[in-house]
């Protein structure tokens, strides 16, 4: 049962990403199944990774997917074109080469690994020392704050993303609070530059339990003067579309947030939280 009108989720793969699985047709149904009012597709486009997932197909077959599912379901739900660009920092001519090939509504910005690494999620923590940790989080965040200086992206995602599998690995003993002023770099970047902070619900059925970033950075970014806020279930199959986003309205109305935002041709639109 949902607890909020208008209920936004701004973050699912297709099939069209190398980790999807549903067409968008299949996530469209699911969305309106789900009561969402307006949901944004945002396929991988993980720029170190062009040519291993044969990405300049894979941009346009989700491009084309979304179209089609958007006309089909158009009397239905609200649809946004959008794409989640990966490392976009490592390659920024890129980037920019392949978000020009077509009109989106919203770009998702993340960091799912370090440079020339493989993904935060396919390392072995278990093996590691707690030192080896906490200097892969430091260059992390600090790909964070380039990514929040370069300022291509209308929402900055799922920040945090490597505790999710530090957590999981049951590395309790690391925690975040040394790098409280790389965040608040980042925050005050987004800030100046009118763009929004991303609450992922991914965390929430995972074993790490939390959303990324936890609600204590979200009510930080709110006390720097933060403005706009997307919520994304990050969902990969039919039956996340939407999961966890009730919990991110609790955590934007605890943090005195009175609006979600979604991007329509990559501008703010604001949506009133209400019961
Ligand atoms: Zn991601
Ligand atoms: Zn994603």
């Amino acid at each position: 049962m949902a607890l909020y009108k208008n209920r936004i989720d701004l973050h699912m793969h297709t099939k069209s990403s190398f980790d999807g699985n549903y067409p968008a047709a299949e996530m469209c149904r699911a969305a309106v199944e789900n009561g969402l009012s307006t949901i944004a597709f945002t396929d991988h486009f993980d720029v170190d990774f062009f040519e291993r997932h044969n990405l300049d197909t894979r941009q346009r077959t989700s491009y084309e997917d979304i179209i089609s599912a958007r006309e089909e379901f158009a009397d239905k739900i609200t649809v946004m074109r959008g794409i989640e660009m990966g490392q976009p920092t490592y390659d920024i001519a890129l980037t920019e080469k392949s978000l020009a090939r077509y009109e989106y509504d919203f770009v998702i910005g993340s960091i799912h690994n370090l440079r020339e690494m493989p993904d935060f999620g396919d390392l072995d923590y278990k093996s590691m020392t707690e030192d080896e940790i906490y200097s892969l989080l430091d260059k992390y965040f600090e790909e964070e704050l380039i990514l929040a200086k370069w300022n291509g992206f209308d929402t900055f995602a799922h920040l945090t993303y490597p505790m999710r599998y530090i957590v999981q690995a049951g590395r309790n003993e690391i925690e975040l609070s040394r790098y409280d002023e790389i965040t608040d770099e980042i925050f005050r970047t987004l800030i100046a530059n009118g763009k929004a902070l991303e609450i992922n619900t991914s965390g929430l059925r995972q074993p790490i339990g939390k959303t990324m970033p936890t609600e204590n950075y979200v009510r930080r970014f709110k006390e720097l003067g933060g403005e706009f806020l997307t919520l994304g279930s990050d969902a990969h199959f039919t039956e996340h579309v939407g999961a966890g986003i009730d919990n991110g309205y609790e955590i934007a109305e605890n943090c005195g947030f009175e609006y979600v935002t979604y991007f329509k041709d990559r501008k703010p639109v604001q949506v009133k939280i209400e019961k």
